[in-house]
């Protein structure tokens, strides 16, 4: 007669984020009611030490003090026993088990090699499977591609650990402060960002032994935790087209164990996978319920002793919380007191899988590529024309921090969107940009915008006033935003076009209209969708607001144009939306046409690009936008772009000298400089690329991400010019960099602080 098995199961704590170790003990217990179920835990938090399924509880010192040599030794010894098995149902203790103990038969973990293959985020073992990966990208990448990333995706994205953990970031200063996060709890820069895809979460659990599939099903989660969480579930069958490439992928990887495919099923009926984990789910025994008992049939295979066989109950299952009495001998030790008022990693991490990654890290001899060392950080790459246009200025001679004007780059920037916009025209529409004087008014500028043939857009009488000094001419000026007004009430002149921001604007300037004042040659409105959180525009999702305003514009008199004015922010929706919520206000602008009765004359498509983006991608589609544009509003004649910070954001870097270096072991760990958030109020907004000067070469060298700060000036907590950059170990006193990407906003929205003065009211 067969011993009595005895199996292991590590992995127990039961918060509502819990591991499998409970479920699968639940399980083994139906399929084998004699055998002796053994709980291991790295820390008497886990409260499923306490439940009554496990004949005894085993617990070890928590990883930071384990000696792995030794647990090695010791786990070898007990699966020496014949009838013993061990179940894992820890990812990073898996991880360790497969390379310290190799494939040790009564081990039902999977082998090294096929752990590599369900590496994050790639999951090189997908191939086959009629899934796909969603875009992502490596934080080892340098910080100026990481935002590109995020643009792209218009900040629906998820930065994600290397085994556990994954956050929402929504935006550049969100993800600076969970990145910091992420890496200090799991001592890595190896995190990745992952594009969000919208969808059902849904899970194929499977059960293999030495690559040979013992059952798979497809869970569909009915309910969930605030963290995602499953919280209830239905257990279906996998389709033939999943559990033929299953069946082989399981082969290939000669799988051993339980395991779960976390996917999302999105509304085109695609499936993407999120991840691929070497275990199986915390909510196995739900698959029990439903009469497939996965981790019974994983020991029987192992085993050869035969199985209970498992009764139906329901397809569906669901979770509740349940009172247990504590385990005799493993009192629950009292609360610590919070630190900060924060969770503590340990606290979210019962079973330590921090301090594991943290050792496995410091093991270099271990799988790799899983954990492979960290590469140095390579600077983005800076345009060529960004260090000539500094070396054309003597800095030696300036007053620190200096707003440097980079003319060439602007020059640049500005012609070759005048080609552009050139090219896109035609006999019956014309293309025309408009620079945002509001985003740097600097003179030169303007004048290089006036050079080039763009018109001049204004958001106040002020700026009006300060194009016409530039030499504008009034018809070369349009007029937007939602105060034009100030300081005065009337125009000098009639200028080209004026955008109304509220019904109540359209109301007054159709008033002076039809009273026979010539206000400008296009009247238009700014449209606000119904998809926008804006503070601008005309509903136009509400009726009411839709019919004033048609109503007032078919009062317009016939003399005057018609305008429509969408300004959807790019950098805040991404580049895909974007081009989505343009067509639907093509879709307005028709509905506009319709109901009026009148042609809309112009399309203006406001700004909010970021310069990159601008270039890469409206740029080249401009024509084809235009073209859009014509065939949705047949009697189009003019398409306005009014970009600001795309022109400018990248023209201006600010010169800035070092006051102090603050050395930890004789290496620099911060400087402070001259500059300060007064002349970058955006540093924190959007990575700055920077470039120093190398002491040898006297050449500009971009900075990579480091370790180090730059502090600003300001005697203020938020005055950090870059948190992490690598400084030369030479920096010195007196010494300059150029702050780059600080010709928009950060230049036009300077302040006088800290300096001694008031504003000169
Ligand atoms: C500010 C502004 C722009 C330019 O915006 P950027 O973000 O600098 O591109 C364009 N149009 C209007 C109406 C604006 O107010």
């Amino acid at each position: 007669m067969k011993p009595t098995l005895k199996i292991y199961i590590s992995g127990l704590y039961c918060g509502p984020n819990p591991s499998a170790g409970v479920g699968v003990a639940r399980s083994l217990r139906l399929a084998y009611p004699d055998a002796t179920l053994i709980g291991v835990d790295y820390s008497n938090r886990s409260s499923g030490i306490h439940s009554p399924d496990f004949d005894d509880v085993w617990i070890q010192q928590p990883w930071n003090k384990l000696d792995l040599d030794a647990y090695a030794a010791t786990v070898r010894d007990r699966l020496e026993e014949e009838s013993a098995y061990w179940i894992s149902c820890l990812d990073l203790e898996i991880l360790w088990m497969a390379q310290a103990l190799g494939s040790y038969p009564r081990l039902l973990i999977p082998p090294r090699e096929a752990l590599n293959q369900i590496a994050k985020p790639a999951v090189p073992a997908h191939r086959g499977l009629p899934v796909e990966i969603p875009p992502f990208m490596s934080t080892i990448e340098d910080d100026w591609t990481l935002h590109t990333f995020g643009r792209r995706h218009g900040w629906r994205v998820w930065l994600k650990g290397p085994y556990y953990d994954a956050v929402r970031v929504n935006s550049w200063p969100a993800f600076m402060a969970l990145r910091a996060a992420l890496q200090s709890t799991w001592k890595t820069e190896k995190l990745f960002l992952q594009a969000h895809v919208r969808g059902l979460e849904e899970s194929v659990s499977f059960s293999a032994y030495r690559g040979h599939l013992l059952d798979a099903i497809h869970m569909v989660k009915r309910d969930v935790t605030p963290e995602g969480k499953t919280w209830g579930g239905q257990i279906l069958e996998p389709t033939a087209d999943f559990l033929t490439p299953l069946r082989e992928m399981v082969s290939a990887l000669n799988w051993t164990g339980g395991a779960e495919l976390e996917m999302i099923h999105d509304p085109a009926g695609e499936f993407w996978l999120m991840e691929m984990n070497p275990r199986f789910p915390a909510w196995i025994h739900g698959t029990t319920l439903a009469g497939r008992n996965l981790v019974g049939q994983l020991v029987e295979a192992a085993s050869g002793v035969p199985m209970c066989q498992a009764q139906r109950q329901s397809d569906e299952f669901a979770r509740i919380v349940l009172e247990m009495p504590v385990r005799s001998g493993y009192p629950v030790p009292p609360l610590q007191e919070p630190l900060h008022g924060s969770q503590q990693p340990s606290a979210k991490y019962p079973s330590g899988m921090p301090n594991l990654a943290h050792r496995l890290h410091q093991l270099q001899r271990l799988t790799r590529p899983v954990l492979a060392a960290e590469p140095a950080p390579v600077p983005a790459s800076i345009p060529a024309s960004f260090i000539e246009d500094i070396l054309g200025v003597d800095l030696d001679h300036v007053q620190t921090p200096f707003h440097i004007l980079l003319p060439r780059t602007a020059l640049r920037s500005f012609s070759q969107l005048a080609t552009t916009t050139l090219a896109a025209s035609s006999a019956q529409c014309d293309v025309r940009a408009a620079y945002s004087i509001k985003t740097n008014p600097d003179e030169r500028l303007v004048a290089l915008a006036r050079d080039t043939g763009f018109l001049a857009e204004a958001i106040s009488e002020r700026e009006v006033a300060k194009a016409l000094e530039m030499g504008f001419a009034p018809g070369n000026v349009i007029l937007n935003g939602p105060a034009k007004g100030w300081p005065s009430q009337v125009l000098a002149h009639p200028i080209h076009a004026i955008f109304c921001d509220s019904i109540e604007e359209l109301r007054q300037v159709v008033q002076r209209a039809s009273d026979g004042e010539d206000v400008a040659k296009i009247i238009g409105v700014r449209l606000h969708g119904p998809q926008l959180i804006s503070r601008f525009g005309i509903p136009v999702s509400s009726h009411e607001a839709f019919n004033e305003m048609i109503k007032l514009l078919r009062a317009l008199p016939q003399s005057v144009e018609i305008g429509c004015h969408f300004h959807i922010a790019n950098s805040f929706f991404g580049v895909e939306q974007w081009w989505r919520l343009y067509e639907s206000s093509l879709r307005c602008a028709k509905a506009i046409e319709s109901c009026t009765n009148r042609t809309v004359a112009c399309v203006d498509i406001g700004g909010g690009w970021f310069p990159d983006d601008f270039e890469n991608d409206l740029v080249p589609k401009l024509g084809n936008a235009v073209a859009q544009a014509r065939e949705a509003l047949p009697g189009l004649r003019q398409f306005i772009l009014e970009p600001g910070k795309a022109m400018v954001q990248h023209a201006m870097a600010v010169a800035v000298r070092v006051l102090e270096v603050r050395k930890h072991r004789g290496q620099p760990e911060e400087i402070v400089v001259d500059g300060s958030i007064a002349e970058l109020p955006h540093a924190s907004q959007y990575p700055h690329r920077i470039l120093q000067k190398d002491h040898k070469t006297g050449q500009w060298q971009p900075m990579a991400r480091g370790k180090a700060r730059i502090l600003g000036r300001l005697c203020m907590e938020d005055d950090i010019l870059a948190p992490n950059v690598q400084l030369p170990e030479d920096i010195a006193e007196g010494k300059i960099l150029a702050i780059c990407d600080a010709g928009g906003y950060d230049s036009s929205m300077t302040y006088t602080f800290g300096r001694g003065n008031t504003h000169g009211l």
